[in-house]
């Protein structure tokens, strides 16, 4: 995410200025030609065409206006004539070739001797011929500029492509990028961490006077949201060394060894100004571990990520002092020779955020939104378990607008509350109208999911249960966990478990009819469970073992596919254990609920009309027995 506020400079500024000089000169000279060839062939057009106002006769009426005596002059041109009356009207005419206007003046018995008509007679090859020779090859000058033109554009274009090679990263000189460490927020250690680096650059004797080496390079590593590009920024921000942002994909281009040569040229400006750092964001799109690329030890990024290690290794012998910083949210498929020592040696974990963070985070976003007094950013945080930072800042962002929606003058609780439903499900579809029939479904099936949560006490607490259809939820219910950073336990998993599919024992228990809203329910027990027995090893039989690999696929980073690691007996029995938890989750929650079958249909019959059920309301209805 680049904000706007940046002041970004190109390595090739210079080249960029020139290129465009040359092209506007290009486009302006193509402009001048356009402009110059019309005038010239409207001078042209005049000058042959002196009388082209006047009007036209024959050649008999002409030598009639001549027996009349009403002809001052005529002008003979080659075939063209052109008659000025003694009134000073002009006209023009034109006879056949091969015959001289005196002889037609004799054949139709005009004497010209006695006419009082002044003959005048200009050759074949006066301006006018000449203008007319030059005008048929106007359109060939035309053309022909036009061609020389464009075969110009190519020539630029070509050099373009030449241009692939220089890298795109942008230089942040100091302090320009406009983020200092004061923007990110929640992140204490990995900010010393990363200020400790920038003092290395700007106080390298310091270190090496103890025998330390300077680090070469950081990996920032988090999953997505939670400020690594940020966090790089800053240290942009604060550092006063040059600061060389580039991102990975920017070294992946249509050509190959394109990649590889953006990393020399990078590497060349950095050496120049060093010390200086490098960033280099989604690294993943380059590190990827070799081999696992198609064609072999040929593949574009393999060649990008080889020239990295190389340039990596070369600044060393060659002294120079520049640190490289990457970020990535993909560490498991870097490939192991950029994390050894001497290379991406330090590594920054950003996680999201905890509790406490988030406050923080949410502090730093509510800078210059107006809050109503009493709403407590702490209770907010409270609230948001999970959210990253990015998804904080959009929670902010939410409730400004939703309270500017609403013409407020300040951010209020609603507003909030209304916001973290939207980054959680989507905005509310209020104009969706249901029946009756399935209002009663949803609130049933919520309230189970609720009521189930409740009642055991190591499944999350439900804290909103709601009907207000958002995305493709007809309803949903939110639970907190009760201690969001401690390990899970296999009876909270398996809790879990009987939480999800509290809603369709519910279904099955009140209304004697299953419905299909239960699908993503039965999802995600099914997940539950697998990784219970295959990656957690908590299956009674199959022990503590893994089972499956996960396997990417070259192309598509996300998609994930699984390697059999076992046997197909083992893989019957691994099913076998999982429709076991799954259903004995089941029989659980349907006792759970037929044993509380009155607290349920109150809350049901409250949530049909309040449509939405909070806090110690909601914990408050589930705990009152009827
Ligand atoms: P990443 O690169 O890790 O995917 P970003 O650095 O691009 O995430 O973060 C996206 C946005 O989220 C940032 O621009 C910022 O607004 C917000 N954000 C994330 N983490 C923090 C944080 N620790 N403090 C403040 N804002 C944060
Ligand atoms: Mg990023
Ligand atoms: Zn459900």
């Amino acid at each position: 995410m680049i904000k706007s506020k940046y002041i970004a400079f190109d390595f090739r500024l210079n080249e960029v200025k020139m290129s465009k000089k040359k092209s506007n000169f290009q486009k302006n000279g193509f402009v001048y030609l356009i402009i110059a060839s019309t005038i010239f062939a409207l001078i042209l057009s005049s000058l042959s065409n002196p009388f082209s106002a006047s009007t036209e006769i024959s050649v008999t009426e002409t030598l009639e206006m001549i027996a009349d005596g009403k002809v001052k002059e005529v002008v003979v041109q080659g075939e063209k004539l052109t008659i000025i009356a003694k009134d000073g009207s002009k006209y023009f005419s034109s006879k056949e070739s091969g015959i001289s206007l005196l002889e037609l003046m004799k054949d139709s018995g005009i004497d010209p001797l006695k006419n009082d008509a002044n003959i005048v007679v200009k050759g074949r090859s006066g301006w006018g011929t000449a203008f007319n020779i030059l005008f048929s090859f106007l359109p060939i000058i035309f053309f022909g500029g036009l061609i020389l033109f464009m075969m110009r554009q190519a020539q630029g274009g070509a050099n373009q492509t030449f241009g692939f090679g220089k890298s795109k990263a942008r230089k942040f000189t100091e302090n320009k990028s406009g983020v200092t460490f004061k923007d990110v927020a929640g992140v204490e250690e990995e900010k010393i961490e990363l200020a400790e680096i920038v003092e290395f650059l700007q106080e390298p004797a310091k270190f090496i006077k103890l025998g330390a080496k300077v680090p070469k390079g950081v990996l920032l590593v988090g999953p997505p949201g939670t400020g690594k590009t940020l966090l790089a920024k800053a240290v942009a921000g604060e550092a006063a060394v040059p600061f060389y942002s580039i991102s990975g994909s920017e070294f992946v281009e249509m050509f190959v060894g394109v990649g590889a040569s953006r990393v020399r040229d990078l590497f060349g400006q950095a050496k120049i100004n060093s010390p200086c750092i490098i960033f280099i964001d989604e690294i993943d799109a380059v590190g990827r571990h070799r081999g696992s690329g198609l064609g072999g030890g040929h593949d574009e990024r393999e060649q990008t990520l080889n020239q990295i290690l190389v340039e990596m290794d070369g600044f060393e012998s060659g002294g120079f002092n520049i640190i490289i910083i990457a970020a990535t949210n993909r560490p498991d498929i870097l490939d192991p020779a950029l994390l050894r020592p001497g290379r991406f040696d330090r590594r920054v974990v950003l996680d999201v955020p905890d509790m406490k963070s988030r406050t923080e985070i949410l502090k730093v976003h509510s800078q210059g939104k107006p809050i109503e007094d009493g709403v407590d950013l702490s209770k907010l945080s409270e609230q948001t378990p999970g959210f990253s930072g990015a998804d904080l800042a959009n929670l902010m962002n939410e409730s400004a607008i939703l309270a500017a929606r609403r013409k407020k003058d300040k951010i209020g609780h609603d507003d909030f509350a209304e916001s973290i439903d939207r980054v959680l499900a989507g905005p509310a579809k209020m104009s969706k109208i249901l029946s009756k029939q399935t209002i009663k479904v949803t609130a049933c099936h919520e309230v189970g999911h609720a009521l189930c949560g409740h009642l055991l006490p190591e499944a999350d607490s439900p804290v909103k249960v709601s009907i207000i259809s958002r995305g493709h939820m007809g309803g949903y219910t939110r639970f907190l966990p009760d201690d969001e950073t401690a390990l899970q336990t296999k009876k909270q998993l398996e809790a879990r478990i009987v939480v999800a599919l509290g809603g369709r024992a519910a279904e099955e228990v009140v209304l004697g009819e299953i419905t299909t809203g239960a699908s993503n329910d039965m999802e995600q027990a099914t997940k539950i469970a697998r990784t219970m027995i295959m990656k957690f090893g908590m299956s009674d039989i199959l022990g503590p073992r893994t089972m499956g690999k996960r396997e990417e696929t070259v192309f598509l980073g996300r998609e994930v596919s699984e390697q059999k690691d076992y046997s197909e007996s083992l893989a019957s029995v691994i099913d076998e254990e999982v429709k076991e938890l799954i259903t004995s989750a089941y029989e659980k929650s349907k006792s759970l609920i037929k044993d509380n079958i009155e607290i349920l249909n109150n809350v049901v019959d409250y949530l049909i009309i309040n449509e939405t059920i909070e806090g110690e309301t909601l914990t408050k209805l589930l705990s009152t027995q009827s």
